[in-house]
């Protein structure tokens, strides 16, 4: 029984968290998509409210689970009995970065593996960030992010009475 930690802050999933997340589930027993909540970054929803999309989203895929935690991923992925951590790689400035990940989550838990998925093409150029600021002016993000974050991001930057 492999069960797979894709761990990330997600804020917010996007549909190529979602590719990552299918993908790993087919390949793994169980996949726990981890959120991290971590009060120092400057996010847009809380740990809550990212849970909760990513629960509705993947509702349906019977091995994929989603919850919070704090602290260190590695901490996290023992906690839950994971052997392999799932991470997503776009283009190759993600390569970088990952890899020092890889490494140094290797270092803390050298029994954990991490297994990188190449992104799709449709997604190869999606990130959180940038889906962030195409809604922040108006921009349509149907397509890029599930339903139910679309919305949600609608509502976040919906102009306020009197603006
Ligand atoms: P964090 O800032 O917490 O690392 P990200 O959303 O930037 O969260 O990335 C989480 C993981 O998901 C990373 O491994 C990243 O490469 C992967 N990822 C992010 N966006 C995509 C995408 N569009 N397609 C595939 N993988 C992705």
């Amino acid at each position: 029984m492999i069960r797979a930690l894709f761990p990330a802050t997600f804020d917010p999933f996007t549909n190529g968290h979602r590719d990552i997340a299918c993908r790993a589930a087919a390949l793994f027993d169980e996949v726990v998509i981890g959120v991290v909540a971590t009060p120092q970054k400057n996010v847009l929803f809380s740990v809550a409210d990212r849970v909760e999309m990513i629960r509705a989203t993947m509702d349906g895929v019977r091995n994929v689970s989603v919850a919070p935690y704090t602290g260190l991923t590695v901490d996290y992925a023992r906690q839950i009995g994971a052997s392999v951590m799932v991470r997503g790689l776009r283009v190759v400035s993600d390569f970088e970065w990952e890899f020092q990940l890889a490494l140094m989550n290797h270092k803390l838990a050298p029994d954990l593996d991490t297994v990188c998925l190449l992104a799709r093409g449709d997604y190869s150029f999606l990130s959180s960030t940038i889906v962030k600021e195409v809604a922040q002016y108006g921009g349509n993000v149907d397509g890029l992010v599930p339903d139910v974050v679309a919305t949600a991001l609608k509502n976040h930057f919906a102009p306020q009475p009197g603006q």
